[in-house]
């Protein structure tokens, strides 16, 4: 597809609407826009517009739609599939300015917000009226990237990802309309539900720009427990039937040998250098989760546990999450000099065992540096295969390992990608993962976006 080219009338168009302090052709501001948090190559957008309102990004993408010109959305760029690369240039719409709570609505455990709220900082507000938005990917993410990307994390195991939280959205579509998909209601059968069509779109069909989230009360108790093992199958057979056992864990973390290393080094922790998990449970009462606490234990120990700690207090329990927030950033300080490919894949809980096997069997078999963690509970497995980007052959060795781990996730039934999106890493595996309705969605695509301006290069080769 060929694109249009920004020109003075353009520019002077986009001036007027948002004034010339919203909008930036500097270099450093280009150059931040360029690339996420991943490997993928970085491509400098042209420009960078930070609008305000809906009205603005209609006036905006109805000129760009009009001469072609690439418009991507930018939540905080800390996307891990190079996502919101600006990969054919174009504009940048940064939504970082349009971040205000709009309305909380207790009574119906509702909030309404715009699309530049970053997810901890609308928690920090919900804590005040004992609310809370689950879904928690751990980055500095906006609300308005979390739906681009449906994002996860570790809650939600019990609570659910982006998708389940989101009752309404106003969208402007490329043609410049803006529409309002869902209701306040928490259920409805009410035709094509559009607001799941746009969840996890990456930006491809509109821009999202506000957005009403179904809340859930904060947990009045918590009770956490480092669990070990000697084996990491060990440890994966544990957490299947867990998760079989009727019990509902808010969180259940797995982090292999190397992980726990790294992680004991980066957070200056003393775990023991064991395949461990990290298992957190929430409720109303103390007596209530003591119970569900001696069925885990229970489990553990018929998988062969060699330490089940459950006695941890709160602080030491903030710790644990904290150094499990940091284990990519753990894994990059003990690696200098090494690129991480990220593998996010999901399959049915019985297969995660499998899994996490093979990833491991992958890595060793080409005699590449691997750690292995992820979201045990919701079947979703992050391993970091290790490489030097500039050695063809090495990073080469990387792609293959990482392939392999894909492919082995879609056979088991799995996802190429359980919580970071498509973006321009895991394109290559749509076809295998949808086969025909692959060709549905890309109708839906052209249908919304004929014209292919909506953040080019992304979800489909
Ligand atoms: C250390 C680290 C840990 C992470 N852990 C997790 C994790 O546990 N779980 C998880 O799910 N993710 C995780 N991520 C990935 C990332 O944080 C999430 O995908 C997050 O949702 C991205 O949000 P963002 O605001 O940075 O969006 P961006 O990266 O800016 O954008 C994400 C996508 O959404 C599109 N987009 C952004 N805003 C809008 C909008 N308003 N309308 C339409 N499209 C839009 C963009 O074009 C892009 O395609 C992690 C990342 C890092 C760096």
């Amino acid at each position: 597809m060929t694109y249009g080219k920004l020109t003075d009338q353009e520019l002077d168009f986009i001036r007027r609407i948002v004034g010339p302090e919203r909008m930036s052709l500097g270099e450093s501001v280009l150059d931040l826009h360029g690339k996420d948090e991943s490997f993928h190559p970085k491509r400098r957008p042209d420009l960078v517009i930070w609008p305000l309102d809906p009205e603005e990004i209609s006036y905006i993408l109805k000129m760009a739609n009009e001469i072609r010109i690439p418009v991507t959305p930018w939540g905080a760029g800390t996307s891990i599939e190079g996502n919101p690369n600006p990969v054919e240039g174009g504009i940048v719409l940064d939504l970082q300015q349009m971040n205000h709570i709009l309305q909380l609505r207790t009574e119906d455990l509702q909030v309404r917000v715009e699309a530049g709220v970053i997810y901890k900082e609308l928690n920090q507000y919900l804590s005040r009226y004992g609310l809370f938005f689950p879904p928690d990917p751990g980055a500095a993410a906006t609300i308005g990237g979390m739906v681009g990307n449906n994002a996860s994390g570790i809650r939600t195991v019990k609570y659910g990802s982006t998708k389940d939280f989101v009752l309404n959205m106003i969208v402007v579509l490329p043609s410049g309309e803006i529409i309002r998909t869902g209701t306040n209601a928490v259920k409805s059968s009410s035709g094509y539900d559009l607001c799941r069509l746009f969840i996890g779109s990456e930006g491809t069909l509109g821009v999202v720009t506000e957005i009403t989230l179904r809340l859930v009360g904060l947990p009045a108790e918590f009770m956490a427990t480092v669990v070990q093992f000697h084996t990491v199958r060990e440890a994966t057979n544990t957490v299947s039937q867990i998760m079989r056992s009727g019990l509902s864990p808010a969180a259940l973390e797995l982090l292999d040998i190397p992980t726990i290393q790294v992680v004991n080094q980066f957070k200056k922790l003393s775990l023991k250098e064991k395949p461990t998990l990290f298992i957190e449970f929430q409720g109303t009462s103390v007596s209530g989760l003591k119970e569900e606490l001696e069925v885990v234990k229970e489990i553990c120990k018929d998988n062969g546990s060699l330490q089940f700690d459950s006695g941890i207090g709160r602080e030491e329990r903030n710790r644990l999450w904290e150094a499990r927030y940091d284990v990519r950033e753990s894994i990059k300080v003990a690696n200098p000099g090494f690129t991480a490919l990220v593998i996010d894949t999901a399959v049915p809980i019985s297969k995660y065992p499998d899994m996490v096997e093979w990833g491991q069997k992958k890595v060793a078999e080409k005699e590449l540096k691997g750690y292995a963690f992820g979201h045990a509970g919701s079947g979703n497995l992050h391993m970091e295969i290790l490489g030097i980007l500039e050695e063809e052959g090495q990073w080469q060795k990387v792609l293959e390992a990482g392939e392999g781990i894909v492919k082995f996730a879609l056979e088991c039934g799995g996802t190429a990608t359980g919580e970071h999106g498509v973006g321009i890493g895991k394109k290559k595996f749509m076809k295998r993962e949808h086969g025909e309705s692959l060709k549905l969605m890309k109708q839906i695509k052209d249908l919304l976006d004929p014209n292919g301006i909506m953040n080019p290069g992304k979800i489909f080769e």
